[in-house]
């Protein structure tokens, strides 16, 4: 079951491995957005060089005033606040469609939960944690497309849910600016299982939209569909529906296994549920069969193989 992949489009901070732009002068080195590079295309940027603060620099923090959360650079006794909305606004208002962002983590303009905010006094203890700048115009703006930490992107049950989003997201952005009602019919057919793992009621409701009774015109039948898609795979699914879909594909070879294959892969799905396995352990078993057997409809779901296999050796940070 070959597959190729449309590149997701993602917008990266530059820090993570294309510029020498932190505050010290340094480079981040990122394993996940490395193994990205040859399967997306990526629109890298440092809001802060943006603003014009250069590299190096003394640093910047989040400081709550009066006045609200201020975007503050202690040394030099600038507020950088509105340079820093005012180039989000202009910036993220003209990105072309994007499928996903790759954002650091902690930091006061990228990071998007956990940068420090502190007093306005110089030795103020940390008062709480926030989005940055930066990060918080991006999840204001995309409330519906995936926007993770580098940070979190170690996990591999969120990596990998994170890479099965982007690269569907890619191909469906791919079927919309063919303005054809039969790419979108073909798309949810080889998503099904995708959508299934994650809300049958979201299926049933996706599946209408494509039937499109009422033949309203493409573009609408796409932006319904679109916005359904994006919600239906906004949380990384459950493991239990996972089992169902994976026992469900089952039934499509078991025919041709045997006793001790299908007592494997029952044990595989046992260790999946409890989480001492990855989806992609059982999944490539799976896969096996679906090469051995061919069953066509199994066959083009890509819910086997949601994005390249290069990407699936990622090791994982074991964190949650
Ligand atoms: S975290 Fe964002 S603002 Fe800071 S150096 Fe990296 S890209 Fe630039």
């Amino acid at each position: 079951m070959n597959r190729t992949f449309p590149l997701p489009r993602l917008v990266v901070s530059k820090c993570l491995g294309f510029d020498h732009c932190r505050y010290d002068g340094s480079i981040i080195p990122d394993r996940v957005v490395d193994a990205l590079r040859p399967h997306a295309e990526f629109l890298p940027v440092c809001p802060e060089l943006e603003i014009g603060l250069g590299a190096p620099r003394r640093p910047v923090r989040l400081i709550r005033t009066a006045q609200g959360v201020r975007l503050f650079q202690p040394d030099t006794g600038l507020d950088h606040t509105d340079k820093m909305r005012a180039f989000a606004e202009k910036f993220l208002s003209g990105l072309p469609p994007v499928d996903g962002f790759i954002l650091k983590n902690r930091s006061p303009s990228c990071g998007i939960k956990d940068a420090k905010v502190y007093g306005p006094q110089d030795k103020s203890p940390v008062l709480g944690r926030q989005p940055g700048m930066f990060g918080l115009a991006v999840v204001e703006r995309f409330p519906d497309l995936p926007v993770e930490e580098e940070g979190r992107l170690t996990n591999q049950n969120l990596r990998e849910h994170f890479f099965t989003v982007v690269f569907a997201l890619a191909d469906l952005r791919e079927v919309e600016q063919t303005g054809r009602m039969q790419h979108l019919v073909d798309f949810h057919a080889r998503h099904k299982f995708l959508l299934m793992a994650q809300s049958q009621r979201r299926l049933k409701e996706l599946g209408q939209v494509v039937a499109n009774p009422e033949r309203r015109p493409f573009s609408r039948v796409m932006a319904t569909y679109k916005a359904g898609f994006r919600a239906a795979l906004a949380q990384p699914p459950r493991r239990p529906a996972v089992v169902n879909v994976l026992l469900h594909a089952l039934g499509y070879v078991s025919e041709g296994l045997s006793k001790a294959e299908k007592a494997h892969f029952l044990d595989l799905l046992a260790q999946y549920r409890e989480g001492r396995l990855p989806l992609s352990a059982p999944v490539s078993v799976l896969r096996s069969w679906i090469a051995r057997f061919n069953p066509p409809y199994l066959a083009q779901q890509s819910f086997f193989h949601p994005f390249p296999d290069a990407l699936i050796s990622l090791k994982d940070s074991g964190k949650d």
